[in-house]
């Protein structure tokens, strides 16, 4: 299959489309290995995993451009955010490997219980494109941690950086068989891991549709799933908010990796008395964004992910218009000179005139385009912001503490940011819920997804 720089359309790669054979051979590797991973200490456990880190620091420019490259993203995004939380996923997870711990339950007189967290055995982990060694290691880091063995894949939109962690795994000593990284695309190499009897666990994160469809292949079979989905994630903004912060950061918020990031804000909710003056100067903000080539530094928007993702975006700022929404600005394609000539580069896109149950501000896009909706009080800001089956992530945007703590009860997203955007602190819960995914990952959630919990229970009294 081509591997292809969808900024420059330049095919870069091949990669194979591995087979139901392959995941086979991987599975067997796996089960050689799982019974040494599974009783090594958490100190070698710990010891791998931060060399691996370290391997990824050491690596960062040729793994940023890599990832760069195939992607399409700035090359400083890669190098500043995407490849940096790789290294922190596995290094996060090294420490988890010592600190994981049992609980006891003790019943006065009777008895003790304690619990065992057992690695389960092989899992699979599968990823999307958006943030490729990111969201790969987010899995695999724990996974590890917890005394798996791993059948991993990327997105086929995304390979490189994934075969280069495979190499730096065994220069930091993961022993042969206990990480096997499979190339190929969903429905062939996906769906043979997923269809394999001896992969008791499955930790998928992708669209909602893919998710759906691998649910009703697991569950008769008892795998174990976590699956983290799509969103179409509120932004809501009062009149009493830190007006230059909230415009910043809903730039960030909405255009960040061209806006292909599951928790960027796409529908952005703005309060009635500041709404005419904050979507001018958010206009104003974003027409000023800079797009090109994502290896010039002062690119801030680069290319969407592939030719055919561009034709999606774009077919729903159709849509949007059909709908009867106005386009404030972009809402076209973007030409770029030279090396980028043949990118798919789309010009940040916001829309106005669109009422909360279109699919415009029903659907996720994932791409560069948010709607702007107007709300009268709280009431109405939660009404628009809960009336969506995605439950990832929301923004509040407020200089009131209590509002803030009010709105973060009622909004039915698995997270709540207030005053900040992707400010993340690796111990929490992450995750979403309805059509925004099953199961929370991160710290301990991620340990306790990837273990087993079995019971044991002691009787401490003779004849009671
Ligand atoms: P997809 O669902 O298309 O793919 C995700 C992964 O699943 C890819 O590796 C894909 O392989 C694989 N896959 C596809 N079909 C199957 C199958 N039948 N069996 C097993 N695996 C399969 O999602 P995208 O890659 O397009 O990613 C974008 C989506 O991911 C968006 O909806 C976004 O919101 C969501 N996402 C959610 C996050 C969260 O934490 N909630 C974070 C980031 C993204 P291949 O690509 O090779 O076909």
């Amino acid at each position: 299959m081509d591997n292809t720089n969808p900024a420059t359309g330049e095919i870069i790669s091949l990669i194979p489309i591995s087979d139901a054979l392959d995941v086979d051979m991987a599975v067997r590797s796996a089960r050689q290995a799982a019974q040494s991973w599974k009783s090594s200490s958490g100190e070698l456990r710990f010891r791998i995993l931060s060399r691996i880190a370290d391997l990824i620091d050491r690596d960062i420019e040729a793994l940023a451009l890599a990832e760069t490259n195939d992607t399409g993203k700035p090359l400083h995004v890669s190098r500043s955010v995407d490849i940096p939380r790789a290294a922190s996923n596995f290094r996060f997870f090294a420490t988890a490997a010592m600190q994981f711990s049992s609980e006891s339950h003790w019943m006065p007189g009777k008895a003790i219980n304690y619990t065992l967290r057992q690695p389960i055995g092989i899992v699979a982990c599968i990823s999307p494109w958006n943030l490729p060694l990111y969201l790969f290691s987010w899995k695999i880091a724990p996974a590890l941690a917890a005394g798996n063995c791993v059948i991993s894949k990327p997105s086929e939109l995304s390979p490189t950086t994934a075969m280069m962690l495979g190499k730096i795994c065994t220069e930091a000593g993961l022993p042969s068989g206990v990480l096997n990284i499979i190339l190929g695309d969903g429905p062939t190499t996906g769906q043979a891991i997923i269809d394999h009897e001896d992969i008791s666990a499955i930790s998928f994160t992708g669209g909602t549709k893919t998710g759906a469809h691998i649910a009703t292949q697991a569950a008769p079979r008892f795998k174990k799933l976590s699956l983290e989905l799509g969103g179409k994630n509120p932004c809501i903004i009062f009149e009493d908010c830190d007006y230059e912060l909230t415009l910043r950061e809903v730039q960030r918020l909405s255009f960040s990796n061209q806006g292909q990031i599951c928790l960027c804000g796409s529908r952005i909710l703005i309060q009635e008395s500041i709404y005419n003056k904050f979507r001018d100067d958010l206009v104003s903000r974003i027409q000023a964004l800079r797009i090109g080539d994502p290896l010039i530094a002062e690119t801030q928007i680069g290319s969407v992910i592939s030719s055919a993702h561009a034709e999606k975006v774009m077919s729903y700022i159709s849509l949007a218009q059909q709908e009867g929404g106005k386009i404030l600005c972009g809402g076209s394609r973007y030409q770029v000179e030279g090396r980028c000539s043949n990118g798919n580069f789309i010009r940040p896109t916001i829309l106005e005139n669109l009422g909360p149950n279109c699919r415009t501000n029903m659907e996720e896009i994932f791409g560069p385009v948010i709607s702007l909706q107007v709300f009268k009080d709280e009431e109405e800001a939660l009404q628009l912001a809960n009336a969506s089956r995605y439950g990832l992530a929301s923004t509040v945007w407020t200089s009131d503490l209590q509002k803030a703590h009010r709105m973060a009860e009622k909004l039915n997203t698995g997270i709540v940011w207030i005053n900040c955007w992707l400010l993340r602190d690796l111990r929490t819960p992450f995750g979403g819920m309805n059509d925004s995914g099953v199961g929370r990952e991160g710290g301990w959630e991620a340990m306790k997804f990837f273990t087993e919990a079995k019971n044991v229970c002691i009787k401490t009294e003779r004849n009671s």
